[in-house]
């Protein structure tokens, strides 16, 4: 008789399937059937062990590897179990802190503040301490934020109510930040960090929460556990001590957020921290052919930092792995339109075996044009967030400020669509609203009379948000979004606008809204609703069963596995990227080497390279094929396109010197020296151990040795006033550079506006992508 959950399971995997109990850890490399067995494990522990699935925790990182994991266990225990904790970090910690925040003594209905809702607080903080985009840009802040939250212990001071501690290295940021603690502080506002470190502190000062937690949660699964922080792994840990169930896997070569806090000594050193621990190797590869898996392993192996580990595979051999160099942006992405033709020509294949990868999400600009131009349909994973999309903010920050009256909300809408309200009246409320302590909207019903709010626009305002209070009462969400769009003249606006992907998203977010109720069998509750799609990166529902090419970045694709795999911009500059290499050096490398591997990893069937020529303006440089090229034996793939004995030996050599550098500075870097003040490393000559550095006042180069411990890296804040617009371009583009996959931290860059912006902003790069 065929077991449909201990069938297909090699003997590693049923070891690790039924070692159910105590701290086990899986390491093994890419598909090699880790998530296979921990969706397997999940089924066997409540199909076999009869355990309630709503007492085993199975966390990821991002939502789309969250529903990978749901879809599978679905697959093998049916529908009728509850799968809701089987979830990402931040979706259990919404969770928890649902039904335990009010032990730090916050409402249940706190607000949690997505990547636009930060940037609405800055715009403010910004606009108080008179600073713009020039002192600071929102995506240093943001960074800067995170970063504190992880190390420093602002808990006490915003729950406790403890001296706030600034950090006297940068004391801009610790002003930005201070101000920002007290805007989340005083509008019971979570952001994305302080979802876990809220929850890690309610349990460690709650004994009897803990301990309540600790008894419901019997099993505890993570996967991709290279990747979690030191706080998501404090949090598991602490979970799994009464039962002391804890099962954890992952693929160190496989670390990929070590920019954000990742930690995968947690992982690798895990049998030090629980010598009791058992590990589970694995090293047969399910997913791709030989051909493809070499490429991978080829390139892992040039990481230092690593345990070797050689995955095989038993897959027919399949076909070579392609390179295709193009003499520019143009002939690259229409050779890989061609390609894509010539596969569903040829294969048995449809649109959407096939994905398209990059490194960061301004990239597929270019793809997109060279799809459109040869009609082939496409969809983009995680491009901008479904629930960040502006007209799908400004509905859901309706409906926030209906039901919570958040100064966020009001912010955003209070004059969208346009009512005549500007600068002055917004001072005099903020001015108010200090004076009697009360939030903007309140402030403004109490003082409707006063000579300088007293306008028609703020009256009808009000009365709006009175009449939408009143429907909010007897509607359920879907009808009360449709009741927002008329009463609040936003339809009419989209209408105007002429978008029709505006309108087009709304209605997809009513029909989301109208499903759920079908599924919940009745009216949803708002304030659930609203945190918990705060947390959605996409509408992967609907994305999943198009037959449209995907679109993703690497970071996105993660977990994740297709039929055929374009890795499109494999230029040096891009993919390494030269923005990271600039700021975290040797480590950058290895975790760029490891973002390879992880796309390479991805493809089951066929995988393709491309780059091409032209000029970088992230990096400032002639673009060159990425020197992780190099690092593949030639004899490991077939290479297409006309890549010039010239532009091979340049690109080998910038190659080779890039990697000899142990240097602190590269190409373009811009430096400070404490005599000639700033400027940029025009060469850096590894034979004579010296970069040569064009100085902008003096406006001369100069030889500098390696050995000179006094230049040190210039902000990026800082170009000189005479900067050329190649390196504001430059600036400009390495900002919108943004492997993350809740787009945080990657967006800034954009001009602090002030919070008398109006939101209707002109098109920018970021807007355009709003729309999609
Ligand atoms: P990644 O490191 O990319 O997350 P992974 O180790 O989690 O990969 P899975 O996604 O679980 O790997 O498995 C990769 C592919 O191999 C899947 O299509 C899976 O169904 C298949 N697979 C896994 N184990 C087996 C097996 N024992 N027999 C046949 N196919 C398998
Ligand atoms: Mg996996």
């Amino acid at each position: 008789m065929t077991d449909p959950i201990l069938e297909n399971l090699n003997p590693k995997q049923l070891q690790a399937v039924k070692t159910t109990e105590g701290y086990v850890r899986v390491i093994a490399g890419a598909g090699s059937g880790k998530t296979k067995a921990l969706t397997s494990r999940f089924a066997y522990i409540v199909d076999r062990l009869g355990i309630n699935s709503s007492n085993i925790l199975c966390v990821t990182f991002t939502n789309k590897a969250a529903q990978e994991m749901k879809k599978r266990v679905k697959a093998l225990i049916g529908d009728l179990y509850d799968v809701s904790f089987i979830t990402t970090y931040h979706g259990f910690c919404v969770r928890f802190l649902r039904e335990e925040i009010n032990k730090i003594h916050y409402p249940k209905n706190f607000i949690i503040l997505d990547a636009e809702d930060q940037k609405t607080i800055l715009r403010d903080v910004f606009t108080e301490l008179e600073i713009n985009s020039k002192n600071l840009t929102f995506k240093q802040v943001l960074r800067f934020i995170s970063r504190q939250k992880s190390t420093s212990d602002y808990l006490g001071y915003m729950i406790e109510n403890k001296s706030f501690v600034p950090d006297e290295k940068d004391s801009l940021s610790s002003q930005v930040y201070q101000k920002y603690l007290d805007k989340q502080k005083r509008n019971y506002a979570l952001d994305f960090d302080d979802l876990i470190h809220f929850t890690a502190f309610i349990l460690d000062s709650n004994p009897d929460v803990l301990l309540k937690w600790q008894q419901i949660l019997h099993y505890i699964q993570v996967d991709e556990a290279q990747d979690s922080s030191e706080s998501q792994f404090h949090l598991v840990e602490m979970l799994s001590r009464v039962h002391q169930n804890l099962f954890m896997v992952g693929d160190p070569d496989q670390t990929i957020y070590e920019w954000r806090g990742a930690k995968p000594e947690y992982l690798v050193e895990f049998d030090q921290m629980f010598p009791q621990a058992q590990t589970i190797i694995m090293n047969q590869n399910y997913r791709s052919t030989p051909n493809i898996l070499k490429v991978g392993n080829h390139i892992i192996k040039n990481n230092k930092i690593r345990v070797d580990k050689d995955m095989v595979t038993d897959n027919p051999e399949g076909v070579e792995v392609v390179h295709f160099h193009g003499k520019n942006d143009f002939e690259e992405t229409l050779w890989v339109a061609s390609e894509i033709k010539e596969i569903l020509k040829t294969e048995n294949a449809s649109y959407s075996d096939i994905t398209i990868l990059y490194r960061s999400n301004h990239l597929s600009r270019n793809i997109e044009q060279a799809l459109i131009k040869d009609n082939i349909p496409y969809t983009i994973f995680g491009g901008v967030r479904f629930f960040e999309r502006k007209e799908i903010k400004d509905v859901l920050s309706l409906l926030r400020l209906i039901v919570q009256g958040d100064n966020f909300s009001f912010l955003r809408m209070f004059n969208h669509p346009s009512r005549g309200l500007g600068k002055k009246f917004l001072e005099r409320l903020s001015l108010l609203a200090g004076e009697q302590n009360l939030s903007l909207l309140n402030a403004l019903e109490n003082n409707i009379e006063d000579k300088e709010l007293n306008k028609k626009g703020a009256v009808d305002f009000l009365s709006l948000a009175a009449e939408l209070k009143k429907d909010a009462q007897n509607n359920s969400i879907s009808d009360l979004v449709k009741i927002i769009l008329d009463k609040s003249g936003l339809s009419e606006l989209y209408r105007k606008d002429g978008d029709e992907d505006r309108l087009e998203n709304i209605k997809e977010l009513v029909s989301s809204m109208m499903l759920l109720e079908k599924e919940n069998n009745g009216p949803l509750n708002i304030i659930e609703y609203l945190q918990e799609v705060s947390l959605y990166t996409d509408l992967d529902k609907d994305t999943e069963n198009q037959d449209k090419v995907r679109l993703m970045t690497i970071h996105i694709s993660k977990g994740l596995e297709f039929p055929y795999v374009f890795l499109c911009g494999f230029t040096e500059g891009v993919l390494p990227s030269a923005l990271s290499i600039k700021e975290r050096r040797k480590r950058a490398i290895e975790e760029e080497r490891r973002l390879m591997y992880v796309a390479v990893t991805r493809a089951e069937k066929r995988f393709y390279m491309t780059d091409s020529e032209g000029f970088n303006f992230t990096t400032g440089l002639n673009k060159y094929p990425s020197r992780f090229l190099f690092e593949i034996k030639e004899e490991f793939y077939v290479r297409k396109g006309k890549l010039s004995a010239e532009i091979l030996q340049a690109a080998q050599s910038t190659a080779a010197s890039a990697n000899a550098g142990d240097t602190a500075f590269s190409e373009g870097d811009l430096v400070m020296h404490p005599v000639w003040n700033k400027g940029k490393i025009q060469t850096v000559d590894q034979g004579k151990s010296q970069y040569k550095v064009y100085f902008f006042e003096m406006g001369k180069e100069k030889p500098i040795d390696f050995s000179f411990r006094f230049l040190t890296a210039a902000p990026e804040e800082n170009l000189p006033q005479n900067a050329s617009s190649s390196e504001l371009l430059s600036l400009q583009e390495s900002l919108k550079t943004a492997p993350d996959p809740f787009q945080h931290d990657m967006q800034g860059g954009e001009p602090a506006a002030g919070i008398f912006e109006n939101k209707n902003r002109p098109e920018s790069f970021e807007d355009e992508n709003e729309k999609r």
